[in-house]
């Protein structure tokens, strides 16, 4: 994606990013873990300030960046609770981005504005009781009566559904199809006779995060939801975001380690044992210097396969080592900040506690990282068997 935004102009909007971080989400985290929900006002903020739309072009109403300064605004707001960039990040990312490359003029003129404002949200569905990591296996399946296409299935752990406007879903199209071919990707909007939600799931973390259930039970939907208007295109489609998907989430990950980073200096300067601060223990410190390089490492790799990606390469198996590593990372980092606080740590009462099971997630969904290994793998492997 070309750079559409000036180095000055992207500097002024890390600046704002930088304090709404620090004024508005950070003093909200605690309210939203105990209520389980954003608040309305920070909701519209986040809208105001353009975060639902970062990855579509202005000609949507997006903010245009480039993939680098996505990445480095990623850094930014996600020293808070990554639960605020949760709401954003299934409208932001696969569903968006699966729209805005494959969507016919219709279809991207009818929802990309909506979701680069905020109005509304998207939920990516894919992940079924049956099929996760072997996404090729979904069952969810579609058949076409006259102008429409009737959907019945389940989906399941489908970040944001409870609030969706839209879902961009999964769906085998061709009942004799197996495996990845015979999938399409259909827009669903919510409120549609047959398509129901579950109940919301109770979570290890991000609490504030909703996912659920979404049942399809003879969903009636017209052949013009149909995602570009062709059958059999559902991975290609979603291919289109996994850039996104992928940065995002090693950016997110790098985010949070800074905030744990912090949070565990703090702790360690201030906490006195045997008559001195904590942190003239060497193996506190080492602590801390283990993370801190942890966390230099993850960040550079991110800005560097983003910067890959702005110049026109599609470095796949790069984007999956920076996934992979910087997920892996941040609980390493969250392991070594509850240690650092010691029982301190362990009480919910404190950030790092709270935090040490919201990243627990980055090395589970966006593809696990047993799966990530098998794309860097499979991508090293390929010209040696050429
Ligand atoms: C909070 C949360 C939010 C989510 N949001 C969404 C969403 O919005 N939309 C959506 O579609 N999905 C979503 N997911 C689903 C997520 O993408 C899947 O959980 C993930 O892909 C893993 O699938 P699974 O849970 O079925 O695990 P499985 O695929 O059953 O994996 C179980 C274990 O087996 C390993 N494994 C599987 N296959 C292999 C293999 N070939 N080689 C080696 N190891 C393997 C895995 O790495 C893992 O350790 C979400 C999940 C969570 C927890």
């Amino acid at each position: 994606m070309a750079q559409a935004v000036s180095e000055s102009d992207f500097e002024q909007f890390l600046d704002t990013i930088r304090r709404f971080t620090r004024e508005k989400l950070i003093p909200a985290e605690r309210d939203v873990e105990e209520s389980g929900e954003i608040s309305p006002e920070i909701l519209q903020q986040m809208r105001d300030l353009g975060l639902f739309g970062m990855t579509l072009p202005q000609k949507y109403g997006g903010l245009a960046l480039s993939m680098a300064q996505q990445v480095r605004a990623t850094f930014e707001f996600t020293q808070a609770s990554a639960v605020f960039r949760a709401r954003f990040s299934t409208t932001l990312g696969l569903a968006s981005q699966a729209i805005l490359f494959n969507g016919s003029p219709e279809q991207c003129a009818a929802y990309l504005p909506k979701m680069a404002s905020g109005e509304i949200t998207a939920s990516f569905a894919l992940t079924e009781p049956g099929a996760g990591s072997d996404a090729g296996g979904i069952t969810t399946h579609t058949k076409r009566e006259g102008d429409d296409y009737i959907i019945n299935g389940e989906k399941c752990f489908i970040t944001n559904a409870p609030e969706a406007d839209l879902f961009v879903v999964m769906a085998r199209s061709d009942p004799a199809s197996t495996g990845a071919s015979g999938i399409s990707a259909f827009l669903v909007e919510a409120g549609t006779p047959g398509l129901t939600i579950g109940r919301t799931d109770r979570k290890m973390g991000q609490h504030g995060s909703h996912t659920s259930n979404v049942f399809f039970d003879d969903c009636r939907i017209p052949a013009s939801a149909l995602l570009g208007n062709e059958e059999g295109q559902g991975f290609k489609n979603a291919m289109a975001g996994i850039n996104t998907a992928r940065m995002h989430v090693a950016a997110t990950c790098v985010g949070q380690a800074m905030r744990l980073i912090d949070e565990a200096v703090a702790y360690a300067a201030q906490r006195k044992q045997f008559g001195k601060p904590i942190s003239d223990f060497q193996s506190i410190r080492n602590m801390l210097a283990n993370s801190q390089a942890d966390t230099l490492a993850a960040k550079s790799m991110t800005l560097a396969v983003a910067q890959r990606i702005d110049d026109g390469e599609h470095p796949l198996g790069d984007m999956s080592c920076c996934k992979l590593f910087a997920s892996e990372m941040v609980c390493r980092v969250a392991d070594n900040a509850v240690q650092i606080l010691g029982g301190a740590g362990y009480m919910n009462d404190h950030v790092v506690s709270r935090m040490y099971q919201d990243v627990r997630l980055f090395r589970i969904f966006e593809g696990t990282s047993q799966i990530h290994q098998l794309i860097i793998s499979r991508e090293m492997l390929k010209d040696a068997a050429a």
